[in-house]
C-alpha cells in the first residue's frame, strides 16, 4: 500500500518534471511508419513472443487488426527483441482507411505519456515529428 503510493508520487513528479521540459515540433510526413512499428505491451512487458499475441488475439477481438512486422532489433534499445506490429487499416499509399473513426491513441499520436520519454523513447526513423526542449525550461533554469 505504502509502496504504491510511493511510487505513485515518484510517477506523478517524473511526468511533471517532464511533461513541462519537452514539447513536440515537426510535422507528420505521411510515411506510415507508426501504423507498421506499433508496440504492443502487457503487465510483463513488451509482447516479444508471437503464441503471446495469438492469445491476445482470440481474447482480444481487437488486436485481430494487427499483423506482425518485425521485431526490434538494438541491443541497446530497451524495446530490443519487441515484436512490431502493423495496422490492417494502412493503405498502401500510407492513407488510414478508417480515419474519421480511427482509435483516440492514433488521434493523439505523437503526444505520447511524458514518462515514456524519460524512458528512453524516441520517435521512429525518418518521422517528420521530434522532441525538443520546451523553451520556458530553459528560461527557467537560466533564471534558478
Ligand atoms: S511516422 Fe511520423 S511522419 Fe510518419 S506517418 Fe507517423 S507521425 Fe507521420
Ligand atoms: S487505425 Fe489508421 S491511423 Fe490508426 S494505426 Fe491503423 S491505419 Fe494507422
Amino acid at each position: 500500500m505504502i509502496k504504491n503510493f510511493v511510487e505513485d508520487i515518484i510517477f506523478s513528479i517524473k511526468n511533471k518534471l517532464f511533461s513541462s521540459k519537452y514539447v513536440i515540433k515537426g510535422k507528420c510526413k505521411r510515411c506510415g511508419a507508426c501504423c507498421r512499428n506499433i508496440l504492443f505491451s502487457t503487465q510483463e512487458g513488451y509482447i516479444k513472443d508471437e503464441e503471446i499475441f495469438k492469445k491476445m488475439q482470440k481474447k482480444y477481438p481487437y488486436y485481430r487488426n494487427f499483423k506482425i512486422s518485425g521485431i526490434v532489433k538494438d541491443k541497446k534499445d530497451f524495446q530490443n527483441g519487441a515484436l512490431t506490429f502493423e495496422c490492417k487499416f494502412i493503405s498502401k499509399n500510407n492513407k488510414c482507411k478508417i480515419y474519421p473513426i480511427r482509435p483516440i491513441f492514433c488521434r493523439d499520436y505523437p503526444n505520447i505519456n511524458p514518462s515514456l520519454i524519460y524512458e528512453g523513447v524516441t520517435m521512429l526513423d525518418g518521422c517528420g515529428f521530434y522532441f525538443d526542449i520546451d523553451k520556458k525550461f530553459k528560461t527557467y533554469l537560466k533564471n534558478n
